[in-house]
């Protein structure tokens, strides 16, 4: 399984952190274009040290208790998701419903792909 995020549309919510049963996500630091983009997804997708607009729009004034597009991680929000074990994904779902920026993308060993609807 190739498990990546669309960068500019993740809020940071930690939702794809904390549901997935295999770690296949970790959270980096949004001030490390690097580490952030340690991940399959494509050149367009890339973290370039801007959000969407449109995502900014919808989640950026949301009060639902965690930091939406917070540079670093506090352990609960903030930061930016990397799908950097994406091979122990068992295709659970999980995640893709519970992405708020519809950001996560997952394809199988078969090529088909699965991406993130927010429920
Ligand atoms: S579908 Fe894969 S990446 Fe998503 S939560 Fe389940 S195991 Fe984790
Ligand atoms: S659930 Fe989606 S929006 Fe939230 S941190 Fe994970 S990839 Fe980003």
């Amino acid at each position: 399984m190739d498990v990546w995020v669309d960068k500019p549309k993740c809020t940071g919510c930690h939702h794809c952190f904390d549901v997935c049963p295999v770690a296949v996500f970790e959270m980096r630091s949004r001030k490390d274009l690097a580490a952030a983009n340690a991940d399959n997804a494509p050149e367009a997708m890339k973290w370039t040290g801007k959000s969407e607009q449109q995502v900014i729009d919808k989640w950026g004034s949301v009060q639902d208790g965690h930091k939406h597009f917070a540079d670093e991680s506090d352990g609960t929000s903030g930061g930016i998701s990397v799908g950097v074990n994406g091979s122990s994904c068992i295709l659970c779902q999980a995640c893709l419903i519970e992405c708020e920026g519809e950001c996560i993308h997952i394809t199988d060993d078969t090529g088909t792909t699965y991406q993130s609807v927010y429920k």
